[in-house]
């Protein structure tokens, strides 16, 4: 049986007004286009097309909330770095993830998608300032490990846990293809649940 059976699209996003009703917890998702954030996806929820691998621009836009389980939540957020991407795109994209990252009280952590060729780019490293800044745990996923031998993927993951500050983000190799990684990054993402439902319950006054 699939770790998460009743995974289903709740509902897209383009503006706060439409995001789903803040409670629970959800764990959200970053990453640079193309670096393999919806194939993740599709590989831990174990269903194809799960998250949509092919993007229209209008697409980028938005950010897609996906139930994993009951008040538990997947949340996708809109690629960044795409080339030649209009000023206004820019904006609206730092207004919507900026908006998203200061209220969302059922944010458990963030999971940052990397292509481990590239290593950590600009608007990854901002992802990882905004949640330090609402202090909340990251994880990164050095995506694509199937593209480089394992003495070398290993290497690479040395290099970006000495560049991480290791107190608030964690790091590990991932492969969809090979679908190496996975059950690390589900055990990830339950205990991301976890420890929000803990603090949050130690922090009445912070509950919806
Ligand atoms: P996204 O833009 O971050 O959602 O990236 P996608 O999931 O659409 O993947 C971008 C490209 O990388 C696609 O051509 C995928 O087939 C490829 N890709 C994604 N994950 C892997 C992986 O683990 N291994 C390899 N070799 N290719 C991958």
């Amino acid at each position: 049986m699939s770790h998460y059976p009743k995974a289903c699209f709740l509902t897209s996003a383009y503006q706060p007004g439409q995001f789903i009703a803040d409670e629970g917890v959800e764990v959200a998702f970053a990453g640079r286009s193309n670096a393999g954030k919806s194939s993740a996806i599709n590989a831990i929820v174990n269903m194809r097309n799960f998250a949509h691998t092919s993007k229209s621009p209008g697409r980028t836009q938005l950010i897609n909330f996906f139930a994993l389980r009951d008040k538990q939540r997947l949340v996708d957020l809109p690629g960044y770095g795409y080339a030649r991407v209009p000023k206004p795109v820019q904006d609206h994209w730092r207004t919507l993830l900026g908006t998203y990252f200061e209220q969302r009280q059922s944010l458990a952590g963030l999971i940052v998608v990397v292509d481990i060729r590239r290593g950590l780019g600009d608007f990854d490293w901002q992802m990882l300032d905004w949640s330090k800044q609402i202090g909340r745990p990251a994880h990164i996923l050095l995506s694509k490990a199937d593209k480089l031998k394992r003495g070398a993927a290993m290497g690479i993951l040395n290099q970006v846990r000495n560049e991480i500050d290791e107190t608030a983000v964690s790091a590990q190799l991932f492969s969809a293809t090979e679908r190496t990684g996975v059950d690390d990054v589900r055990t990830t993402i339950d205990s991301l649940f976890a420890s929000r439902l803990s603090s949050v319950n130690v922090a009445p006054e912070i509950r919806e």
